[in-house]
């Protein structure tokens, strides 16, 4: 049943890369659906979790056993790589990278030569690039800069992978990684693109999922203040929200990022931080203050809701993201008594601590997506030699929704 789903998901991508089609257009497109057949149950609570599981228990496989059957290495000698090169103060670029290429060596008996096909991109690499502890070890100098992908396998030595698999895993930025023992991999479903699994069912997903239902239980007629809105967790937290009733208000950068996500995924309001008073819109577009503010950015916008809330709000710290090139600590909001006052709740998570509900979310997630209640861009460049430059897109706000980096189609 899951590569019914599967199926259905490739047949019908819902992708919103064509400007100005209405909201009601696209899910006219898709109503044809039959949501029944979208049985979770039958459909992929047992495979797909593995998706999103492989980075959580990095050595849940076990390697083969000399008699199970593998496949062998052919034609592969050099590997290109962008390595660590020094840490960054104030904003990370290629500069602080370096190309190598180097030979690889025979893949040992359990191990897993994977080709990364596509590269995810996200804010918590600038974090990982830090000399400091947080819920990742920092990448050391001179190491492959850590990096989710989606591969396809090359060689085996592991009964539980086959030459051509498509998989997930923390391949870096390498053209291939070998994962030992299998540790880390997980098979992709059959008919979810890579650029979905990292993306809107991968662990961009997640965090929208989790972050708001978890931490703020929207219901319907509150307010829901979104920051970092069209990025690639803030659309899909808004069209959450939507789902569940709440009004939603999306502050982003540009009026193209915020008139497609008034016209296109049916936010309420949108308010561009780069050419617009934030405390004037949000009194504006939120005249009974704010209920729930899940927050992506931190800084003058967190301090801005924060001035809004109304009594009994919750306020969830996803990320904040205009602080992580800074190379002195941020201030904090000058208002936290707002907190006092108004008897709120202001909570913050990371997304590998839920990474064992997978099952949930795809309980309410794929049939979303099949009704086209959830729609997702992705940003997808190319080129090897951009690989570095794309990260800085997340911090100059170039990418709307999901930032990618295709290498490969799969062979
Ligand atoms: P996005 O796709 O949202 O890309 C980042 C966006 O942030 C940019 O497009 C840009 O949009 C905005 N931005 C960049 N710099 C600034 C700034 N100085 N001020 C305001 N906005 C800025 O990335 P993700 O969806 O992957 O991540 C969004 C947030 O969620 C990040 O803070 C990230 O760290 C956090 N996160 C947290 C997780 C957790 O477990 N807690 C898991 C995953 C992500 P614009 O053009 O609108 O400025």
């Amino acid at each position: 049943m899951l590569i019914a789903i599967g199926r259905k998901l490739r047949r019908k991508p819902i992708r919103t890369h064509a400007k100005g089609a209405t909201t009601a257009i696209k899910r006219a497109r898709i109503r044809g659906w039959s949501v029944e057949r979208c049985n979770l149950e039958r459909a992929g609570l047992k495979a797909v979790p593995d998706l999103f599981l492989s980075q959580a228990k990095r050595t849940r496989t076990r390697p083969a056993s000399s008699n199970r059957s593998v496949t062998k290495e052919k034609n592969v000698t050099l590997n290109r790589q962008w390595r660590l090169k020094h840490r960054p103060e104030g904003l990370i670029g290629p500069e602080h990278f370096e190309y190598i290429e180097s030979e690889m060596d025979e893949i040992a008996e359990g191990d897993v030569r994977v080709r990364n096909l596509c590269l995810s991109f996200d804010p918590t690499q600038r974090g990982w690039v830090n000399d400091m502890e947080s819920y990742m070890p920092p990448v050391g100098i001179g190491e492959v800069m850590r990096a989710g992908t989606v591969g396809q396998v090359v060689a085996s030595k592991h009964a539980d992978f086959q030459e051509g698999d498509l998989v997930q895993g923390l391949g870096g930025w390498q053209d291939y990684f070998v994962a030992p023992a299998g540790a880390g991999l997980s098979k992709l479903p059959q008919g979810v693109t890579p650029e979905q699994a990292l993306g809107v069912f991968g662990t961009t997903g997640l965090t929208a999922y989790f972050g708001l239902l978890d931490l703020s239980e929207p219901k319907a007629g509150d307010t829901v203040l979104v920051s970092g809105a069209a990025g690639a967790t803030g659309s899909v937290v808004g069209q959450i929200a939507k789902i569940k009733g709440a009004r939603v208000v999306g502050i982003a950068g540009g009026p193209e990022k915020c008139a497609w996500l008034t016209d296109a995924l049916g936010f309420d309001a949108a308010i561009d931080y780069k050419n617009e008073s934030v405390a004037e819109g949000v009194a504006k577009h939120c005249p009974e203050r704010i209920n729930i503010f899940f927050d992506n950015v931190g800084g003058e916008i967190l301090e801005t809701g924060l001035a809004h809330l109304s009594m009994n709000a919750r306020v969830i710290l996803c990320g904040g993201i205009s602080g992580y090139n800074e190379t002195e600590p941020q201030a904090g909001p000058k208002n936290l008594m707002n907190l006092v006052i108004t008897r709120s709740r202001m909570e913050g998570f990371i997304i590998v601590d839920y990474l064992h509900r997978v099952g949930e979310f795809l309980a309410d997630m794929v049939p979303w997506y099949a009704q086209g209640l959830i729609q997702h861009k992705e940003d997808v460049q190319e080129g090897f030699e951009n690989i570095p430059a794309t990260l800085q897109r997340l911090f100059s706000g170039q990418n709307t929704g999901k930032q990618l980096l295709k290498l490969a189609d799969p062979s």
